[in-house]
């Protein structure tokens, strides 16, 4: 892990980044919304739900990065504008995907937070560019990359002057099929271990499946996580974009419930912890 000049752990207390009111790597942060933004009443009523559940942020996409050209898209500004009410309205920051450079400096001026997905971690330019603007950066984990090439793409954001980056592990592939990708969670142990970057898990993407979403969820708290963004959509059923995955309001806020426990649970371990550590200096 040599190079890491910025983004190394070295003897630097963790990192806390600002969004709104929002402080990841201080307590739990949860992001949930739609996987795209569709309409104006699916975004506003899905952002309100995901309000009342507990959530602390909203997602949704507005340009969709699809395996088929022929799919979906996403809405583009329109769709940025939709974020920008939905924000109005809850007062909820809003994170959206990025994917092309020549887009980063006007996307930010709806976004309170950028995202690079999985496909694009290695798009240099695309990170160049985040890199110059001040907006935080939700980086996500590429599918097919180590620990350390994830790192080094935090370090060209960095690099470039940007020090606002939240790491986020989405799943890598491997040979199951069962699930989508494979949630590897110990990447936030290891991470937390090799950088002061905050990390949360998308439970959504990771997994592929709505039943592995609430455990999948509450283990990555119990790992140590900084956050979660999790799909949910006020009718899943009729989602444009990644429908067999998306929770639904109700269970969203069941989930919140459980997540808002063991991350108290947890708290107290490491309130503990620092406690006997201080006891035994
Ligand atoms: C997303 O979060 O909307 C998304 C496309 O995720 P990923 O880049 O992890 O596939
Ligand atoms: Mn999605």
């Amino acid at each position: 892990m040599k190079d890491l000049k910025l983004t190394a752990r070295n003897a630097s207390e963790p990192t806390v980044i600002t969004v709104g009111e929002c402080r990841f790597g201080e307590g739990l942060v949860v992001v949930a919304g739609p996987c795209s933004v569709e309409s104006e009443k699916q975004t506003i009523d899905t952002a309100r739900a995901v309000k009342a559940a507990g959530a602390d942020m909203l997602r949704g996409g507005a340009f969709k990065p699809r395996t088929s050209p022929y799919a979906f898209q996403g809405l583009g500004l329109q769709g940025l504008k939709l974020l920008a009410k939905a924000r109005r309205e809850t007062g909820l920051p809003v994170v959206t995907e990025v994917i092309d450079p020549r887009d980063v400096s006007w996307v930010a001026e709806f976004a309170d937070m950028l995202q690079i997905g999985t496909r694009n971690m290695q798009n240099f330019a695309l990170l160049k560019e985040v890199g110059r603007c001040s907006k935080p950066v939700l980086l996500k984990r590429g599918m097919y990359s180590t620990l350390n090439e994830w790192l080094n793409c935090a370090e060209y954001i960095l690099s470039e002057g940007n020090p606002s980056v939240i790491l986020c592990e989405r799943g890598i592939r491997t040979f199951e099929t069962y699930t989508r990708n494979t949630l590897d969670l110990s990447a936030v142990p290891a991470i937390k271990e090799l950088t002061h970057l905050p990390i949360i898990v998308d439970p959504t993407h990771s997994t592929g499946r709505l039943g592995l979403i609430a455990p999948m969820s509450m283990a990555a708290v119990a790992a140590g996580v900084d956050g979660l963004i999790i799909e949910v959509h006020i009718q899943p059923e009729e989602a444009l974009c990644d429908a067999g995955q998306a929770m639904h309001p109700q269970h969203f806020s069941r989930l919140m419930g459980r997540l808002r426990s063991i991350s108290a649970f947890m708290k107290g371990e490491t309130d503990e912890a620092g406690k006997h550590s201080s006891t035994n200096e």
